[in-house]
């Protein structure tokens, strides 16, 4: 038996932040951390493929669906336990109430991390951040379930945290668990207030109104991926429903009705536009499910 709720040809739209994506076979939401360590034994005995989703807000999700199970780490992880400066963190909970909470008790690390919409598991993976600081610099360790259905604790030098990049992003059967990381004692009104400022400075300048994933490119070393995509000529570029963002030339906005080719398609075209007239070529920042990844790996080979 396991507890939580499942739910049988979900509509992907309705859990990503760019309300895009068609069914997966299986939507699991585990109830507790034991019923989530389950669920991923039982794929793994019978060999049924199954992923993870956080919050959704970084991902670009297929029209045609995802086959298996889709695993959502909320509500089994979603939990936060300060110990003096140190945080052990579900990787269900969401990111904005563990930088409230840190603020609160005049804890610095994670403040550079206001404003982005997901979940801690999402963060670790993604390692997450902004000019601010990044969530990879506080992890002391994470718990995680491996491909064999394994707990492992892995120390944060053998995460190889990275500029938006982390070990476990090469790793997509591992189901990452909690953390635990490593704040520092700060003026309480002095985090606050960089925490009110960062909010402002995305409500400023990031397309906040309508639905995306943030930026949609890494930025390339020395360089904003959203200077390159603008001095291509992108910006306001339109495919379907998605558009390159008039405000924000690295973010692709849906304006109604968008489907992950739109998107897929408005990539692709960024990309061999700024690639044409700086010679820079640069990864993804957000994840392609399913075969969008092959599908972009095929468009862009040639000119890797
Ligand atoms: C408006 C907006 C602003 C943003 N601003 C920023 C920003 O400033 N900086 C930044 O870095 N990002 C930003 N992002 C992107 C995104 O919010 C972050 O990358 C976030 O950390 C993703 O978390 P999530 O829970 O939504 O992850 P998801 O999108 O759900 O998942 C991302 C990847 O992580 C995997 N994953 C999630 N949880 C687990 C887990 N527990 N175990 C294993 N794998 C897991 C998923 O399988 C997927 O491959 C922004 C996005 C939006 C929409």
């Amino acid at each position: 038996m396991v507890g939580g709720s499942v739910k049988v040809n979900e509509p992907l739209r309705d859990h990503t932040t760019l309300q895009i994506g068609g069914p997966v076979d299986v939507m699991v939401f585990p109830a507790r951390p034991d019923d989530l360590v389950r669920v991923v034994r039982w794929c793994l005995d019978r060999r049924v493929p199954y992923s993870f989703l956080g919050f959704g807000s970084n991902v670009l999700a297929p029209d045609e669906g995802l086959e298996g199970v889709l695993l959502r780490t909320k509500p089994a992880l979603d939990f936060i336990r300060f110990e003096g400066t140190r945080v052990v963190v579900g990787t269900g909970a969401s990111v904005a109430r563990l930088v409230a909470q840190a603020a609160a008790r005049g804890l610095e690390g994670v403040e550079g991390l206001a404003g982005v919409p997901g979940s801690v598991g999402g963060a670790l993976v993604m390692n997450a951040g902004t000019r601010m600081g990044e969530i990879g610099r506080s992890v002391v360790w994470v718990d995680l379930i491996d491909e064999a259905g394994r707990t492992r604790r892995l120390e944060a030098p053998e995460l190889e945290y990275a500029y938006r990049s982390s070990r476990l992003q090469r790793e997509p059967r591992w189901l990452v668990l909690q953390a635990e990381l490593r704040l520092v004692p700060g003026d309480p009104s002095a985090i606050r207030r960089r925490v009110d400022e960062a909010l402002q400075y995305r409500n400023r300048t990031q397309p906040l109104h309508l639905p995306s994933a943030g930026s949609v490119f890494k930025n390339p070393p020395g360089h904003a991926a959203g200077r390159l995509i603008e001095e291509a000529g992108c910006k306001g570029l339109r495919r379907g429903g998605a558009q390159v963002s008039e405000q924000h030339a690295n973010w692709i906005v849906n304006t109604g009705g968008a489907t992950a080719e739109d998107v897929l398609g408005l990539m692709i075209e960024a990309r061999r536009r700024w690639l044409r007239r700086s010679g820079i070529a640069r990864e993804p920042a957000i994840r392609l499910l399913g075969p969008l990844r092959e599908r972009w790996r095929r468009a862009t080979a040639a000119t890797a």
